[in-house]
């Protein structure tokens, strides 16, 4: 079984860092992108399992980039999962509305992070079943 791959959008170096080691230690493939324009462009060649979309992107905000992909006919069947650090009023809401299947607040809780990602990716044995 391959390793599920997932593309992490993130403008913040030592989130995109944080988020990227966590994930590699429970057995995903990662693959980064610190802007919305680069997510759009990897998230088609790529084709990744799930994507992790930071809301507050230079330029294109991840709301915009969320739409993007999916009325593209190449991505549109990716999930993406937002994460923000302003968990405030609507902001699910919003990001539901952008095409967004869930909605993680940052600061990432790295104990439960893994288990919440496998929820996302339908993996019921969490933590790719100890197969890594
Ligand atoms: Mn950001």
């Amino acid at each position: 079984m391959s390793k599920p791959k997932i593309l992490v959008v993130e403008d913040n170096a030592m989130n995109l860092e944080l988020v990227s080691d966590v994930l590699e230690a429970h057995g995903y493939q990662v693959i980064q992108a610190d802007t919305g324009q680069k997510a759009l462009e990897i998230a088609g060649r790529e084709q990744p399992d799930l994507i992790l979309m930071d809301i507050q992107l230079p330029e294109m905000d991840g709301l915009e980039v969320t739409r993007l992909l999916k009325e593209n006919e190449q991505t549109s069947h990716i999930r993406v999962i937002a994460l923000t650090a302003h968990a405030m009023r609507g902001d699910e809401e919003r990001a539901r509305e952008a095409g967004c299947s869930g909605y993680i607040a940052k600061p990432i809780n790295t104990r439960e992070f893994a288990a919440v990602i496998a929820g996302y990716l339908g993996d019921p044995q969490g933590d790719l079943g100890g197969k890594v």
